[in-house]
Order: structure tokens, then sequence, then C-alpha cells
């Protein structure tokens, strides 16, 4: 995770010489707090009172809880023009849920109903996962959801790897505040964007990366079906369920 924190802060650092004055250089350590839900959309964003630049040269890491430093971090996402993506959205989707979860299911990118909302797995596939997330004898509140890709692309297109390689720090930034126990992958982009060639073939089917154990990190990740293909083949419901009831063994392993 350290390698993971020099590059998420070189990256910003880079932006702030770029003229991102926004963008706010922290050192990521968690704090735990209590259990709180964070909602970052757009419009709530805008009415949170930005920093001075004596303020925010290093946010301290002693006094800001999960959330803050979540809400912080946000706002240096938020007007992300990083990639061609940022033309065509409503909204930008940074993920929302408990900043103390030690789960996090992640997602590919927002479709069209999360575009609109600036909320990730709303619609049918939300739903359905919410449905999921309750099987496991667990609320939505209590786990952090979130997607690789931020932005929505066009027609709900795979996600291009330079979208990716320009997206995913934003979603390591979060990872490295929340620093879960377990991370669901939904769906096979998801779990290729974060595992990378060297612990998944890309070749492989999906069927046979889903549903075993891999190491990222030191955290724990479990592939298992998008909620949107399930919503597809129905079938699959009883191998989501086995690989959710892995999820659910590897999170009472960790209970403290
Ligand atoms: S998809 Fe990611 S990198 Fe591209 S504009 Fe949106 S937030 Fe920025």
């Amino acid at each position: 995770m350290e390698k993971v924190r020099e590059l998420i802060v070189e990256w910003l650092k880079n932006e702030k010489i770029l003229g991102e004055e926004n963008i706010e250089v922290m050192n990521f350590k968690p704090e735990i707090r209590g259990k709180e839900m964070i909602d970052v959309t757009d419009s709530k964003l805008q009415s949170v009172s930005r920093r001075t630049d004596s303020e925010s040269q290093v946010v301290n890491e002693e006094t800001l809880s999960k959330k803050e430093r979540l809400l912080e971090f946000s706002k240096s996402v938020i007007g992300c023009k990083k990639c061609r993506l940022y033309e065509g959205r409503k909204h930008l989707v940074f993920g929302e849920g408990n900043p103390d979860a030690k789960l996090v299911f992640m997602g590919e990118a927002p479709g069209r109903q999360e575009d609109l909302t600036g909320h990730p797995f709303v619609g049918e596939a939300g739903k359905l996962l919410t449905k999921l997330i309750g099987s496991i004898e667990l609320r939505r509140e209590e786990i952090y959801i979130a997607n690789i890709i931020k932005c929505r692309p066009p027609g709900n297109r795979d996600p291009r790897p330079d979208e990716v390689e320009q997206c995913i720090p934003w979603l390591l930034g979060q990872i490295d505040i929340i620093k879960p126990k377990v991370i669901c992958c939904l769906g096979r982009w998801a779990t290729w964007s974060l595992l990378g060639s060297e612990r998944v073939n890309p070749q492989d089917a999906f069927s046979r990366v889903r549903g075993k154990i891999y190491e990222w990190e030191g955290i724990k990740v479990v592939p298992t079906y998008h909620p949107a293909a399930l919503l597809y083949h129905p079938g699959w419901r009883e191998r989501v369920d086995v690989d959710l009831k892995l999820v659910k063994e590897l999170l009472d392993e960790n209970r403290v």
C-alpha cells in the first residue's frame, strides 16, 4: 500500500504543478471513528467551503476522520477532466457508503441511472446488489461502493485502457483511506483493472477467475459476476451466492 500511496501523492503533486489548484496532497493514514454514511455528489460538494492555501498544504491526519478525508479527497476528484469521459457526463460518480467499511464492492463504471443521479449502483442492477448485500446479512449502509471509472462511458461501452489508467488513481486513493479487509470485484473489467495481468490472465474466461481469493496490497479480493450480468443470466445466482459466502467468511475471519 505504501507504493500505491507514493504513486497517488506524486500524481496529485504533478496535477498541482499543472495548475489544478483545488488538489490537496494528503498523507493517507486511517483514523477510525463512528460508522457514518458519506454521500458525495457534485451539488453537495459545491456547498463545501474550500480551504485556503495555507490551510490546505497538508491535511492533518490526526484530526480528520475517514469521512472527512474522503470528502477532502473527493474535492480533488469532482472536477476531473483527465480523460475524454468528462465531456459526456451529467454527474461524476465518486462512490458512497461507510468510510469505515470492512468490505468494498467495486464495479466497472457508472451507467445511465448512475450518471443521472451521481450515485453508484442505482436502477435495477443496484436493487439487485442491495439484495445480494442483504443475503450476507449486511446493509448497504455498512459497506462502501465505488467504480473503477467515475464517469459514464458513452452507450455503456467497456472503459478503454487509457481511461482506466487515468481514473484508477482516484479509486486507489479511496481504498487507501478506507482500508477495507475485503474487496468484492463485480465483473471482469473491475477484476482485471484492479488485479492486473500479473494476478489474472486476461485470456481466462471470467468463470474461471471468479470465486477465488486474490491478494492485492494486503487486501483479500474476491471477484464475482456483475449484478447487471446476473439480471441477464439469473441462473448464475447460485455461483454469486457461493462467491458472497466466501466474502462473508473472509469478513468473519477479519472481525476484531
Ligand atoms: S473517467 Fe475518471 S479520469 Fe476520466 S474524467 Fe472521469 S474522473 Fe476523470
